[in-house]
């Protein structure tokens, strides 16, 4: 889902996203489906395709009333999304690469997200946070350094499993 990297002097800083699984991204919301994806669809949920265009049929009404649905692919209970693996590009980049829909979606992984990034820039020698999308160009935060940063986002009262992504992200040991 993304993550953003800030850039200190002499070390890069790399903030993850983590989903809270919350389901509420998935509410109310009708995505944008391929024609061409419904065969593998069907294979992933085991329902027919004429029976998944009916319903995407219905909840694509729904939407246009202004009624809308809950996505038909939210596995109710566990917020799961049925199609994950090749979940529509809009899903994709939500909520780190596009703040599409953002307005109305509360979505606590954005703003756990948006807290660390807002926290950890906050260094005299830190630089505007930049968008990345892999790793292999950032430079390790130093041993010395490890404990400033995670009091920076503990302080933030990020959710034990952010500390402990953020810790893996930036190859630190964390307890
Ligand atoms: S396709 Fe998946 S990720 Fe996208 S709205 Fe539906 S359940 Fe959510
Ligand atoms: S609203 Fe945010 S935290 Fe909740 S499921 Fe969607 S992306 Fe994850």
């Amino acid at each position: 889902m993304g993550i953003r990297v800030i850039e200190f002097s002499q070390y890069d800083v790399v903030v993850p996203f983590v989903c809270h699984r919350c389901g509420n991204c998935c509410r109310d919301f009708y995505p944008a489906i391929e024609m061409d994806m419904l065969p593998e669809i069907a294979g992933l949920i085991n329902k027919p395709i004429h029976e998944i265009q009916a319903r995407l049929g219905e909840d694509c009404d729904a939407h246009n009333a202004g009624r809308p649905k809950d996505c038909f692919f939210l596995e109710q209970g566990r917020n799961r999304c049925l199609v994950h693996q090749i979940r529509p590009e809009g899903c994709r980049l939500f909520p780190t690469l596009t703040k599409a829909g953002l307005g109305k979606v509360d979505c606590p992984g954005y703003r756990e997200f948006d807290n660390a990034v807002k926290a950890l820039s906050g260094c005299e020698n830190g630089t505007a946070a930049r968008k990345a999308t892999h790793l292999k160009e950032t430079r390790p935060i130093p041993e010395g350094e490890w404990e400033c940063a995670l009091k920076k986002l503990e302080a933030t009262k990020a959710s034990a499993l952010m500390v402990q992504e953020f810790a893996a992200r930036n190859g630190m040991r964390h307890e």
